[in-house]
């Protein structure tokens, strides 16, 4: 057999992060708030309604784009921000945000297009745009005034070239905690008219965002609602990131473009969970907020702890995620410190530099998971006083 097998556009996305560090956390019986999956269930309706689901026969291939239910309650969801989508035409139910992201960048870029992605971005971003064959162009964020983080605009019109095809955009963003402001998103949005581009938004933490803030769909600013394909999934809304339940909202045309690569890589998935989280955008609202509120305050028990302990924290204000600057401690590397913090402090956390194309600008920040519970932050806490 040729050696390597792998062929070479794939051959940097042979392991992720994740399983690397859960690993680590396992051996060294670690606090894993590495990898962000939260620790308690969804809203009991809903779990209730899957189980109905699964003894009552509803176990074969539901509808290529998704059951019907589940579709027409994700139309009814998306009205929360003024904007209709046709069940039938303008909403595909996908295996997950990460199978709608994938199956959107093959269907909709290919060799010789480039798609603009924001670094820090989520691991599967430069995986997908590589299986599409087309090249990533990363903007960075830069810091404000404030101390918050921001898109360098002037970075993002740099970046546009003729090839440019799409742009994938993630608010609230993983791992940084940024939620984008009105006017940042307002030009985004007139570059994407002005070049005609596509916008892929990954919206999973769309409910996930603190302090009184309202997610701002991409989509909702003039000339979007017809160049968006927007991202949305139950994983990160309901507590249940094992399920894979995803979705599109987008026009006729666009999804039916989506609909013809995730035809061929899932078909279909998760038949039977698909009726429960329709239940759930219909009914569970009110868990959720509940869920939002509770994790705003896991956020400051976290963010206090790791001051405590002497972390430079950064400010967060959406997601499951506060990122942590190393260097008060004494690091100057904060991979080298994760890679030995589960043995040397029994706590996992991610380096922000993996996600990145420019690891000497990030190397500095580590991403700790806050959607656990509360003897679980205290217990990391703890143990990461203890470190210096
Ligand atoms: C968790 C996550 C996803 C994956 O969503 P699934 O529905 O589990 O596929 C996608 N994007 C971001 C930013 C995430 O944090």
């Amino acid at each position: 057999m040729r050696e390597p097998a792998l062929v070479p556009r794939l051959r940097p996305f042979t392991s992720t992060v994740f399983a690397e560090m859960t690993a680590l956390a396992v051996r060294h019986d670690a606090v894993n708030l590495g990898q962000g999956f939260p620790d308690t269930d969804g809203p009991a309706g809903m779990l209730e309604t899957a189980k109905n689901s699964l003894f009552g026969g509803d176990n074969q291939y539901p509808p290529g784009p998704g059951r019907p239910e589940l579709r027409a309650a994700i139309s009814r969801h998306r009205q929360r921000y003024g904007a209709s989508y046709d069940p039938d035409t303008e909403i595909l139910v996908t295996a997950g945000a990460t199978e709608a992201i994938a199956a959107s960048l093959i269907a909709l870029t290919e060799a010789g297009d480039e798609v603009l992605v924001v670094e820090p971005y989520y691991d599967s971003y430069a995986a997908a745009v590589a299986m599409a064959g087309a090249q990533r162009r990363v903007i960075g964020l830069v810091e404000t005034e404030n101390g918050q983080l921001e898109l360098d605009l002037d970075a993002l019109r740099d970046a546009i070239t003729p090839k440019t095809r799409a742009m994938l955009l993630n608010s609230p963003h993983n791992p940084t905690g940024t939620v984008f402001s009105r006017a940042q998103l307002e030009e985004v949005a007139r570059l994407c008219v002005e070049h005609d581009l596509i916008a892929v938004t990954d919206e999973v933490y769309e409910h996930l965002v603190f302090d009184g803030a309202e997610h701002l769909p991409l989509a909702s600013f003039p000339g979007m609602r017809e160049r968006t394909v927007a991202i949305s999934s139950a994983g990160k809304t309901f507590n249940c990131t094992g399920w894979k339940i995803g979705w599109i909202c987008s026009t006729p045309e666009l999804v039916a473009a989506v609909k013809a690569a995730k035809q061929f890589i899932t078909f279909v998935s998760g038949g039977p969970l698909q009726p429960a989280v329709a239940y759930a955008l219909d009914n569970e609202l009110e868990w959720v907020e509940n869920l939002r509120a509770s994790l705003q305050e896991k956020r400051d028990r976290l963010s206090a702890g790791l001051a405590d302990a002497g972390f430079a924290v950064r400010p967060s204000a959406g997601t499951y995620f506060v990122t942590a600057d190393v260097r008060p401690l004494g690091f100057a590397d904060a991979a080298e410190l994760a890679w030995t913090l589960p043995e040397r402090a029994g706590v996992a956390a991610v380096p922000v530099k993996v996600f990145t194309d420019h690891p000497d600008e990030w190397k500095h920040l580590l991403r700790f998971a806050f959607c656990k519970r509360n003897e679980v932050i205290d217990e990391a806490v703890e143990r990461l006083r203890k470190l210096v």
